[in-house]
């Protein structure tokens, strides 16, 4: 008899996350107040543009206000600091999300560092990522926290398993390391330069695919029973994760797309609300104190 494998449905877990913000956002708009995100969109990218549109229809299917920020390809380091800064001291603005990547001529760690803490709902800032190695950011990056939230809703354990993450960029292969070692996991976080890559995959219970190239992990790789996240999104709606090579194995598995893709925007907008709802408790009166 086989063991029950279970495709890990991004979906499902998408539709808990937003059904449970729907009190949240009608108790905020009782205190007068919509929770707004703003999105920066630096050039004409066009796989950038999609995920940007598809970021403010969610937010307006849930009523959460979005604000979109177009700026032209040439755009310089010092203009688009400035365009965050005005977003930073509008206090109608709840989260704001710089989409990566910015065009080679912007300096992109500065203009992440100039989004203030209280709006980087998707943990860029040097402090929102380090709040999240501590184990205690208010938003930690959407991805990882996606991929948290994919284990924790389907009770998958996490304690004591090894986790092999594959990439290590600041906004998801480090974040979500952290957070699987912060939850006592055993993690080995493996980048371009890690030797015998296969023989490391194949010692883990929980695999994250975070590479950017379509197809990477092998079927072949996967320890039967492992657990496989693919938070890769490639040309094409393709996964990290050569899936149907690793289903044979894997015990369980988020497809491409429908798996951490919408479990993002969920959390996105999750931490947007969480965002209204801090600033909120600042307005007094009708007067809003905005924090220094
Ligand atoms: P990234 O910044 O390009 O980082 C890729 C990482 O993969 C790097 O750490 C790199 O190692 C590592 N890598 C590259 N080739 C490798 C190899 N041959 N063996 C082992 N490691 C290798 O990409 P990212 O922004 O983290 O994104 C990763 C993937 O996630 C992409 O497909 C992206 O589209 C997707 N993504 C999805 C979501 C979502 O919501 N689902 C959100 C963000 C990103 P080095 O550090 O040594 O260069």
């Amino acid at each position: 008899m086989t063991a029950e494998k279970i495709i890990l449905d991004g979906n499902l877990v998408a539709a808990d996350i937003k059904g449970k913000l729907v009190d949240r956002i009608n108790r905020l708009s009782e205190k007068g107040i919509v929770p707004c995100l703003a999105t920066i969109l630096v050039g004409e990218d066009p796989s950038s543009a999609t995920y940007v549109r598809m970021k403010g229809n969610a937010c307006k299917r849930l009523g959460i206000q979005s604000i979109r920020v177009d700026l032209p390809e040439n755009t310089s380091t010092d203009e688009l600091i400035a365009a965050i800064n005005k977003l930073n001291a509008d206090p109608n603005v709840h989260g704001i999300l710089l989409q990566h990547p910015v065009p080679n001529q912007i300096d992109e760690r500065a203009a992440f560092e100039a989004i203030s803490i209280e709006k980087d709902v998707d943990g860029v800032t040097t402090l929102g990522f380090a709040q999240n190695a501590f184990g205690f950011a208010d938003f930690p990056s959407c991805t990882p926290a996606a991929i948290i939230a994919i284990l924790d809703y389907y009770n998958i354990p996490i304690e004591g398993k090894h986790a092999v993450v594959i990439g290590r960029s600041p906004i998801l292969g480090k974040p979500v390391s952290a957070m699987l070692l912060n939850r006592n996991a055993t993690v080995t976080t493996c980048h371009s330069k890690t030797t015998h890559l296969e023989d490391v995959v194949r010692l883990g219970d929980i695999i994250v695919a975070a590479v950017g190239k379509p197809k990477f992990v092998q079927g072949d790789w996967i320890k039967p029973g492992a657990t496989v996240l693919d938070a890769g999104y490639n040309e094409g709606n393709i996964g990290d994760v050569d899936y149907d090579a690793c289903l044979e194995d894997a015990s369980a598995i988020t497809p491409v797309p429908a798996g951490v893709g919408p479990v993002t925007i969920a959390t996105l907008l999750k931490h947007t609300v969480e965002a209204a709802e801090k600033l909120s408790l600042h307005v007094n009166d009708g007067i809003l104190f905005i924090k220094e």
